[in-house]
């Protein structure tokens, strides 16, 4: 635990700049971690010698190791991750639309990734159907362990710096939760001389702190925010997500309103389908209610049954129904497939399953 050192990738360019000299140096350094995905000193070239032995006594440049990864037949590809104090977290790369090619096989457009990307070991939060939640709170991630996630990850699918890439904050852990490196992240994502990642390409996914969704507000960094709703009235929704006891839906609802968007844009609420629970019309109905005045766009999750778990995944023909209720009633609404099926791709379950190894 002793040699547990900051990362390169804990600093924007201007606090490199401010503690490198001479300054030039910093964006040298930042070339090599986000267009070159350097992962020791010894790769930069162009850097002298003494300065990178100065800095290897204080930093890592990646603070992560790709511990294991599963590969889906979708292209799916889900890693576990390992930080330098040996815990692990997850980052999913997902393949979004596949490259299209014209008739004499040109391509025509490139395919598009999102990577899902963690923001703590463990969570606070509890929902009943997450695996994360089991195995409760270990730690926050520092700023540089969640932008190496993307850094790690692009590396490893050689998907050049320049290319656009979209981030979800969806993997382990509630991103608001560790809103102080989580914005940082965020900004660093950002720095045009880095991976020039705009916000408007990051969404935060919340289980709806609504105190923490206000606070993200006023810091306007320009970036989506997607809420795990999941259920329609209050009940339901505790024995999910137990914390809605102190953020009940209408607080969400009122805050996600305060919320600074961009006025083309709508608020993702993301909604768990589970058989029985929340799979009837009655809860569409009500969901088309809750969400009117808002600019939203529901995306329809199927439940993604795991071993243990007394929930079940809800059938196509209901999912359907759902879905057509929305849309009839002027909600946009899309179902999300089922994205790495075959690798247990539901936040927390490689994770899951290595330490049952
Ligand atoms: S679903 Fe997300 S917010 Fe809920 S316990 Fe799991 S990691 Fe935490």
């Amino acid at each position: 635990m002793n040699n547990i050192k900051k990362s390169l990738m804990d600093f924007t360019l201007e606090e490199l700049q401010n503690s490198i000299k001479p300054s030039f140096r910093a964006k040298q350094i930042y070339g090599w971690l986000y267009h070159n995905y350097a992962t020791d000193f010894d790769e930069m070239k162009n850097i002298p010698k003494a300065l990178k032995e100065e800095l290897s006594k204080k930093y890592v440049v990646n603070p992560l190791k790709i511990a294991n990864k599963e590969v889906s037949s979708d292209g799916t590809i889900k890693y576990l991750l390992q930080m330098q104090d040996g815990k692990t977290m997850e980052a999913v790369w997902l393949k979004m639309k596949d490259e299209q090619k014209d008739e004499d096989g040109q391509i025509t457009q490139e395919a598009k990734y999102t990577i899902c990307v963690s923001t703590q070991v463990g969570c606070k939060v509890g929902c009943a159907f997450c695996l994360t939640a089991k195995g409760g709170f270990t730690r926050d991630l520092s700023a540089g362990e969640i932008v190496a996630q993307v850094v790690t990850l692009k590396k490893d699918n050689k998907h050049k710096h320049n290319r656009k890439i979209n981030i979800v904050y969806m993997g382990m852990g509630e991103p608001l939760d560790n809103l102080e490196n989580l914005s940082k992240a965020i900004e660093i994502f950002k720095e045009n001389n880095g991976l020039a990642i705009s916000a408007k390409r990051q969404t935060v996914s919340t289980s709806g702190l609504s105190n923490k969704i206000d606070r993200l507000g006023e810091m306007d960094l320009g970036v989506h925010i997607a809420i795990s709703l999941h259920a329609v009235d209050d009940e339901l929704r505790s024995e999910l997500i137990p914390m809605n006891k102190a953020h009940n839906i209408q607080s969400i609802i009122d805050a996600v309103k305060r919320f600074p968007i961009d006025t083309r844009k709508r608020v993702m609420f993301e909604y768990l389908v589970i058989k029985g629970k929340n799979d009837d019309l009655v809860s569409a109905k009500k969901l088309v209610k809750l969400l009117s005045g808002i600019k939203a766009k529901v995306n329809l999750i199927y439940f993604n049954p795991y071993p243990g778990t007394t929930y079940e995944r809800p059938s196509k023909d209901d999912m359907i129904a759902f879905a057509d209720y929305l849309i009839k009633h002027g909600l946009l609404c899309t179902i999300r497939d089922s994205k790495g099926m075959d690798i247990s791709a539901a936040c927390g379950q490689l994770k899951e399953k290595e330490s049952n190894i």
